[in-house]
């Protein structure tokens, strides 16, 4: 069972093709980084999968919040956090006006 904030790659079912560089750097597709809600400068760790050729990437906990960042507009003072995800005052009240 996968928890929310971790994926597994599966090499045998490429959901991205690319190519390591000579640091051994890939990108992560901005499809799944939207998907995760991971912002530049999060915090991943890399496991083993439960098979050959697997990977398990997952947001650091001990670093949440890892960007101290709005995740909606990239403010960095008077942050708030609501599920792990930090939320400036503005947009906060942005949001509150749409319910
Ligand atoms: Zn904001």
């Amino acid at each position: 069972m996968l928890k929310k904030q971790e994926m597994v790659v599966k090499m045998e079912i490429p959901i991205y093709s690319g190519v390591m560089d000579p640091l051994g750097r890939v990108v992560l597709p901005i499809e799944i980084r939207r998907k995760m809600g991971w912002l530049e400068k999060t915090d991943v760790c890399f496991f083993p999968g439960q098979e050959d050729g697997e990977i398990i990437i997952r947001e650091n906990p001990a670093a949440a919040p890892a960007h101290n960042i709005c995740l909606f507009c990239g403010e960095t003072r008077g942050l708030i956090e609501y599920r792990k995800k930090l939320v400036c005052e503005s947009c906060m009240k942005k949001l509150a006006g749409l319910a």
